[in-house]
């Protein structure tokens, strides 16, 4: 449906004021008359005349005015749009470089050094290979990314159980927070269903799960709940871990952004994840927030719709 512009509301709602002004003109006409000299009838027709005219012309003035305002507003977003576009294709190439100047880098080696030793070649192709996996993942990420934005429509939603969901993510996870002495407390209740698409749901949970184990910090824990609504699931994800200093909590939700550039990436993180997480969020009919905790750590607030 196409909506009305901003600049016509503004047209609109100047004519509004007008209209109504002229009703309680005409209105109060004969409590003007007391105080002021009536004028005779054929200066009266005149003057009406000449009101309707200056009329006529403000409106057409208000409306020449609304459509300028609104091709500035359509110019300007149209360029903010298309500086969008640029940074991200600028973004993606930056990431694509890195991983594939290596791959490159490691396959020239081992194919230029007939003297390579079998240990080094191994070396070398185990690296090969994780980047190659980063690759995917950035590949993977950004295509998550696309469809929410420009085929919301095609993901297909079902009955999920949440709760099932998570307890399977704990579980892939158990490792990879032991390697880092961590604990997670789920405290998530049985029976969370929300009809939604499964590998976004997986996708929310799976990123704020895994950065929490990469960012937090060893030794620290993460905790998980939710309560319900008649209409929706509340959850709170929070870690008591490093937290995020402030300048960069506004931004943390922006494609490609990470606060530790040279941290993040020789963790294998490319910045989307976050991203990822509050369009899933957003596509479910839900809000996120994100807060430093008071003893440290960060809690990412979120709704989903059931
Ligand atoms: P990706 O998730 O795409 O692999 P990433 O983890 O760097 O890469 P995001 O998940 O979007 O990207 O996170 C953005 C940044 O927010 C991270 O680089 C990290 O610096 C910070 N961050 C996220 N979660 C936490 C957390 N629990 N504690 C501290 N910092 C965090
Ligand atoms: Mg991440």
């Amino acid at each position: 449906m196409k909506t009305i512009s901003e600049g016509r509301k503004m047209w609109a709602s100047v004519m509004v004021i007008f209209i109504v002004y002229a009703a309680i003109f005409i209105l109060f006409e004969d409590y003007d008359r007391k105080y002021f000299h009536p004028l005779d009838e054929e200066n009266e027709l005149r003057l009406l005349a000449f009101t309707v005219l200056v009329l006529i012309g403000l409106g057409w003035i208000l409306y020449r005015f609304a459509h300028r305002m609104d091709q500035r507003i359509t110019r300007e977003q149209q360029e903010q749009q298309e500086q969008m576009r640029r940074e991200l294709t600028q973004n993606i190439s930056h990431e694509l470089k890195t991983p594939v100047a290596s791959i490159l880098g490691y396959t020239e080696t081992i194919l230029n050094t007939p003297s390579i030793d079998a240990a080094t070649t191994r070396q070398f192709v185990e690296r090969t290979h994780s980047q190659a996996e980063r690759l995917t993942a950035l590949l993977q990420d950004i295509s998550i990314l696309n469809r929410m934005d420009y085929a919301p429509d095609v993901l297909t939603k079902e009955r999920v159980d949440v709760s099932r969901l998570f307890a399977e993510i704990v579980e892939e996870t158990a490792h990879a927070l032991q390697n880092h002495q961590m604990k997670l407390s789920n405290c998530l209740p049985q029976g969370i269903i929300i009809h939604g698409n499964f590998s976004l749901l997986y996708s929310i949970f799976r990123n704020l799960t895994d950065n929490a184990i990469n960012y937090a910090g060893a030794g620290t824990t993460i905790e998980v709940s939710a309560s319900e609504d008649p209409g929706a699931w509340h959850f709170s994800f929070s870690d008591n871990g490093i937290g995020i200093p402030p300048q960069h909590l506004e931004r943390i939700f922006e494609r490609f952004y990470r606060i530790d550039k040279g941290r993040s990436r020789s963790l294998g993180g490319t910045g989307l994840g976050l991203a990822i997480v509050k369009n899933a969020v957003q596509l479910h009919g839900g809000t996120i927030a994100v807060h430093n905790n008071e003893g440290g750590g960060l809690t990412f607030s979120f709704t989903l719709r059931k």
